[in-house]
């Protein structure tokens, strides 16, 4: 199936006479006939539901979905995209450990990395997106567990460049775990790139409504664990939680890292996704390479209008023909980015807050890759923890304004802009 069919059809194929749509399963728990039967699930020897802390029908069915639509072998949702990034990193590193993570990256992951997981002892090296291969190079430690970058850097628009990143990672036998969010899998599939693992707030694009939080991992399943087993060691040793199982022998390389990620993860931190909001992100999903095609449109053109604006400073969108980024864009996303542009009015920080009180349909929020068009002044807000040198780290000058443009007319966000500009 291509892209398309696989966001309309993807995750659930009803039996005869079953729910056309997934059904919302909204059960906390799940009946046995036997203790006996029960406890097989328990030790992980059989497959099925029992809690949906651990696994619900409804979020397995859209799981699988995005796991599709990636190219991985399994995937699962959680609550949110920190979630998601939390345990994609902490399932294969922990106190001891190091991780190289791209520094341009969204604020809220930056905070979780750099603050909370250092406290539970993980380091991490930031390093630019556009660094040479020998910086990338040192960064890396004996410790290091895994690379982490963003496809398109929320809200910076950096690219990353996906096979500069995994080269090196798997050069020193770690993987390379990439935040799709921003591309989402239509616009690009970074396991076709080299990437391992893929991470999602489903939060943005894939909901694009601004309806339920949410996030999700996708494993390519072609990172080989075993070949580096005392780096390793939770996924290729015995885990006496479980009565001894090893996830790469039970599970195989398709399902080691997803299996584990459940299975200890989220059952000790239980951040997950209500079948509710699963049933929504998965109207999302039905319509998600429709409405991409309408916001990177709306992207390029808002994008355009303000190049050509003697009122504007500075314009970045990677889809922009001459952006820094442009290259990168055209080679990792041929068929467009994202439908968030970011920019600067003369007249620095103050212009800008001047600036979007004037708006009339873009609103202030604190989101972005909605169906709705939304801005947001990063420095003053999602960033604000941020120290100057900090945030030029990241990309974020104290002027920079995020504007995502959402699925209305394109003229009409341009007229809109133009008489806020005025
Ligand atoms: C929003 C966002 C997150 C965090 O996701 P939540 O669903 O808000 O927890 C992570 N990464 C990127 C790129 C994001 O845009």
């Amino acid at each position: 199936m291509r892209i398309g069919t696989t966001c309309v059809q993807g995750g659930y194929t009803p039996g005869n006479g079953e729910p056309r749509q997934i059904p919302i399963v909204q059960s906390t728990t799940f009946k046995y006939a036997t203790g006996a039967e029960m406890g097989k699930l328990f030790d992980l020897e059989a497959s099925g539901y029992f809690y949906t802390r651990l696994q619900n029908p409804t979020n397995d069915a859209v799981a699988a979905k995005i796991a599709a639509l990636e190219g991985g072998t399994a995937g699962m949702l959680t609550s949110s995209g920190q979630a998601a990034n939390f345990y994609a990193v902490f399932n294969i590193a922990s106190c001891g450990d190091h991780v190289v993570s791209s520094s341009s990256i969204y604020g809220g992951t930056y905070n979780l990395f750099a603050v909370t997981m250092k406290r539970m002892g993980i380091d991490f090296t930031f390093v630019s997106p556009d660094c040479t291969e020998a910086e990338l190079e040192a960064a890396f430690r004996p410790n290091t567990k895994a690379v982490f970058g963003e496809t398109i850097a929320n809200p910076a628009l950096t690219v990353l460049d996906i096979e500069k990143f995994a080269k090196a990672a798997h050069a020193h036998g770690v993987p390379l775990i990439v935040d799709n969010t921003f591309a989402t899998p239509v616009n690009c599939r970074p396991f076709a790139w080299g990437a391992d693992i893929v991470t999602h707030s489903t939060t943005k694009y894939m909901d694009g409504h601004g309806v339920g939080v949410g996030g999700a991992i996708v494993d390519s399943g072609n990172f080989d664990w075993t070949k580096y087993p005392e780096r390793f060691a939770g996924l290729c040793t015995p885990d006496e939680s479980y009565h001894g199982v090893t996830y790469t022998e039970r599970f195989g390389l398709a399902g080691a890292f997803i299996t584990k990620a459940t299975a200890q993860l989220m059952r000790d931190f239980g951040s997950i996704q209500s079948p509710q909001n699963a049933f929504y992100l998965n109207l999302g999903l039905e319509s998600l390479h429709v409405r991409m095609a309408r916001h990177c449109e709306n992207g390029l053109r808002v994008a355009q209008f303000l190049k050509n604006d003697a009122r504007v400073a500075w314009v970045t969108y990677p889809g922009l023909e001459g952006d820094r980024y442009c290259e990168l864009a055209r080679k990792y996303m041929p068929n467009g980015t994202c439908g968030v542009v970011s920019f600067g009015v003369k007249g620095g920080r103050a212009a800008a807050e001047r600036f979007m009180g004037r708006l009339k349909i873009a609103a202030i929020e604190t989101h972005v890759a909605d169906a709705r068009t939304c801005t947001l002044h990063p420095a003053s807000t999602t960033h604000r923890q941020m120290s100057d040198e900090e945030l030029a780290a990241a990309g974020v000058s104290p002027d920079l304004i995020r504007y995502s443009c959402g699925l209305e007319d394109a003229a009409d966000l341009i007229a809109d802009i133009d008489q806020a500009l005025s």
